[in-house]
């Protein structure tokens, strides 16, 4: 039996979607996403026709957890909950799902192509969703990982006060301000799924590109997945080349204050 796909004669979505698997691969390469850590949610409405607008529900009506009146009609491609990285790297629609946002804007349902659950954190997901469209901004992906380096230096107090390791970080490797221009917010440590942590990254995404939740992991959002997953390998580059400096005994100076603001001069950065 040959299965049909929503992909299916839909280039686009088929392609929007295999960069998504094609992130997962590299987060489990990586080492950023043992079992099934980390999470995906793009918004993937403007790939959607008629013909997808009209396909039936393949799951119950399922509650969101908030009500979020931007999203009414929004259609996310989500990784399913308890689902890997690798896994969804290889077969993204038997890993992952698509949900349609119901009227009422706090509940949705999946539509396409297995009922697999989404992601527990799918909340926190969908408020930063919400968030972007009330902004009309043009960020549609949500990336949830656990970097090896960047988790390591949250376990450092000093690394956790405003600005510190935005600062640090940009200073190991030029491109790092280049391509991270507003660096990395904190938020302080808060129980996975909990409303303190989606709370504290929603606030933190409003100056920053990408957000480090402390002993745990990042959040980052972007205009698309692989954007996305570039902002937190630049961090985690430069992460890694300090960490390189302190296993070879010493303090890396950093580039200077100095070039620091030519940088940001020639390159017409916002900080
Ligand atoms: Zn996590």
């Amino acid at each position: 039996m040959i299965m049909k796909s929503i992909l299916d004669g839909r280039p686009r979505l088929e392609n929007e979607v295999g960069k998504i698997a094609e992130v997962a691969g590299y987060l489990w390469q990586k080492g950023w996403a043992e079992r099934n850590g980390g999470n995906i949610t793009v918004n993937i409405t403007a790939f959607i026709d008629d013909e997808i607008k009209a396909l039936p529900a393949i799951s119950d009506i399922k509650e969101i957890g908030a009500t979020l009146p931007a999203l009414k009609g929004q259609y996310f491609f989500c990784k399913g909950t308890g689902r890997r990285m690798r896994d969804l790297a290889r077969w993204p629609m038997e890993n992952g799902s698509v949900i349609r946002v119901l009227d009422d804007c706090s509940s949705y349902v999946i539509i396409a192509d297995n009922p697999v659950l989404p992601t527990s954190e799918l909340p926190s997901h969908l408020m930063v969703h919400a968030r972007q469209l009330e902004r009309k901004t043009e960020i549609k992906a949500t990336l949830h990982t656990h970097p090896i380096e960047l988790v390591a230096m949250s376990h450092g107090k000093k690394f956790l006060e405003k600005d510190v390791l935005t600062r640090l970080l940009w200073s190991m490797i030029p491109e790092t301000k280049a391509f991270c221009p507003l660096g990395l917010g904190v938020v302080p440590y808060a129980i996975p799924g909990s409303n303190a942590l989606a709370e504290g990254t929603l606030k933190e995404l409003e100056d920053y590109d990408v957000v480090l939740w402390e002993k745990h992991g990042v959040f980052a959002k972007s205009t698309d997945i692989m954007d996305a997953f570039d902002q937190v390998d630049v961090l985690s580059k430069s992460a890694a080349i300090y960490l390189d400096c302190k296993a070879m005994g010493f303090e890396p100076d950093g580039m200077s204050d100095a070039q620091m603001k030519e940088l940001s001069q020639v390159f017409h950065l916002p900080k």
